[in-house]
This record gives structure tokens, C-alpha cells and sequence, in this order.
């Protein structure tokens, strides 16, 4: 099938992307990865695409001593390739690798995959266990843990766009953990597990449960604490019971990596 005709706008600035956006029929593209295949199904059908690449600085990165700040437009494979600062023991690198194949990550962007939330996308779930936040381009700052909404939701207003992402610097005494299952290697996952802990305390996200990523702390932040919070996401024993294994893991690369 072929997109439904459309016109294309490629702003300069994050101001009048913004007021394009505001108007109805309008669709942002960064990467083009997620809306590209929509488009080509019909599932999406834009009078205007809004394309984010030619706005300064949205592909940029900062560092404070508190965080790194990600810009929307810095792509899978830009992060994969430490070509972006890590927030700590290349937690970052490590998630952006195992995202599709190297074609995908080339032109898939961190911002787009939160857009787009996917229940099955890796940047939602590594992020919330990060605590990290996006940053709007009305000056908004909300936690991860607010803004996904659901599947394919997210809580940005018509018109808004995410500028950033901010992640927290990880403690030294901190580690952290992903694992994932995917039938296939560069295929969505259908079971994932993040995991941070120092130690004392642990935050344990799961994701690709058919919503938004669900975060479980401390003494939820178990094997078991995963598998029933699957089980209350919806998902069948079998797929729970997976869920739980890919819990186990992530939580114990991160309690090695908090004692190394
Ligand atoms: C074959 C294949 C395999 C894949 N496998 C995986 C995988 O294993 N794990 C994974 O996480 N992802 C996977 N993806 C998705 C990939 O990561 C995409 O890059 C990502 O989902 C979307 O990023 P994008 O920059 O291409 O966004 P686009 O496709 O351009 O946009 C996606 C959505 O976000 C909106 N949007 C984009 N940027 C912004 C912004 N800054 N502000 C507001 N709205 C915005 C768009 O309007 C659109 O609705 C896969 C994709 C393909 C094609």
C-alpha cells in the first residue's frame, strides 16, 4: 500500500514546529522508523508532515554534574556508538545496541521511540528505571513514569514536542541490568526487564506487557513481585512466567554490578 498524499514541512525552529503541529491533520517525523511502516499501511494518514531534522540543537547533548541531557533527534545507533555521554557504566550504549538492526538504529531517534510508545520499545522501559525525564517544547518536565500513558499514548498536548531527555548520572555504588526476550535477534521484544539498585535501594521496571512500563521498588522488586505485576497487566501465565525469568536476570546483573 502507499501514504495517503501529503504535504511536508521542514521547520527551522522547536517555535514553528510547534504551531505547525497545532493544527489538525499534522504529524511530527523524526527518524521515520515507526511512522515511515504506518504511513505505508494507512494506519496514519497526515495532511502535513512536520519533519524535525533541520531544527538546530534537537540532535544535541549536554552534561551537568547531575545528568546527561539527550536531545529528541540523537539517533539508536548515535548512543550505541558512545557518540552520546553516559550516565554511567554504559547503560545507555548497552540499550541502544540491542534495538532492531544497525539500518533502524542509523535513523531511529531516542525522542521518536518515546513518541511513538511502543509497549514493546526498549527506551521506555531502560528510562523509567533510570528516572529519567523528557523536557517539551513548551517547558514542560515530566518523569518517565508519567509520560507514557498507555499503548501508543503519551500525555504530550497537540502541538507539543520532546525537545530532551534528561537522565540522572548513576551513583557509583549503583548497578543496573537489562534483559530482554525476542524470538528473533532485531525483532521487538516480548519480554523485558530493567533493573537499578546500590544496593539498599532498587527500582525494577518491566516492559512489553501491552501498556505502559510498569516500575516496581524495593521489596516489589523481585522475581515474584514481576511475575504478579505481569499477571495484573493481563499477560497469560505462561507469558508472566517469562517476564519473572527476564526480572531475575536484569536484577542480578544489577546487584553484581553494585558490588564490583
Ligand atoms: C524493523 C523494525 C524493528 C524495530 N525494532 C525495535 C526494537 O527492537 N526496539 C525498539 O525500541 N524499537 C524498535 N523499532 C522502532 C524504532 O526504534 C524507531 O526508531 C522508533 O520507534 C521511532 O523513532 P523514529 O525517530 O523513527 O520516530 P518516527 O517514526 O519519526 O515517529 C514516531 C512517532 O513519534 C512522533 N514523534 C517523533 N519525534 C517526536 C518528537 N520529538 N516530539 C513529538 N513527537 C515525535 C511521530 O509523530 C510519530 O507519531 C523497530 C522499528 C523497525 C522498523
Amino acid at each position: 500500500m502507499k501514504p495517503v498524499a501529503f504535504d511536508i514541512a521542514a521547520p527551522a525552529s522547536l517555535a514553528e514546529a510547534a504551531a505547525l503541529l497545532a493544527q489538525p491533520g499534522a504529524m511530527a517525523m523524526a527518524g521515520g522508523q515507526s511512522l515511515g511502516p504506518m504511513l505505508n499501511l494507512r494506519l496514519a494518514r497526515p495532511e502535513l508532515i512536520v519533519r524535525l531534522n533541520a531544527i538546530p540543537g534537537l540532535a544535541g547533548v549536554a552534561e551537568d554534574a547531575d545528568a546527561v541531557t539527550i536531545g529528541a533527534l540523537v539517533t539508536h545507533a548515535a548512543i550505541a556508538d558512545g557518540r552520546a555521554p553516559d550516565p554511567g557504566m554504559g547503560v545507555l550504549a548497552r540499550a541502544a545496541e540491542g534495538i532492531a538492526y544497525r539500518a533502524v538504529r542509523n535513523r531511529g531517534t531516542i525522542g521518536g521511540s518515546l513518541c511513538h510508545a511502543d509497549p514493546a520499545a526498549d527506551w521506555p522501559t531502560v528510562l523509567t528505571a533510570l528516572g529519567a525525564s523528557v523536557l517539551t517544547s513548551s517547558g514542560r518536565r515530566i518523569a518517565m513514569t508519567d509520560f507514557i500513558a498507555g499503548a501508543f499514548r503519551t500525555v504530550l498536548a497537540r502541538g507539543e514536542l520532546v525537545a530532551s531527555v534528561r537522565i540522572p548520572r548513576l551513583p557509583a555504588d549503583a548497578g543496573w541490568g537489562y534483559a530482554k526476550a525476542c524470538r528473533k535477534p532485531g525483532e521487538f521484544a516480548h519480554a523485558m526487564a530493567a533493573a537499578l539498585t546500590d544496593g539498599a535501594r532498587t527500582r525494577l521496571v518491566i516492559g512489553a506487557t501491552g501498556g505502559k512500563p510498569v516500575l516496581l521498588h524495593d521489596a516489589d522488586a523481585t522475581e515474584q513481585g514481576a511475575r504478579d505485576a505481569a499477571l495484573a497487566a493481563g499477560l497469560d501465565p505462561v507469558a508472566a512466567h517469562i517476564q519473572s525469568v527476564m526480572a531475575r536476570r536484569a536484577l542480578q546483573q544489577a546487584s553484581e554490578g553494585a558490588r564490583a
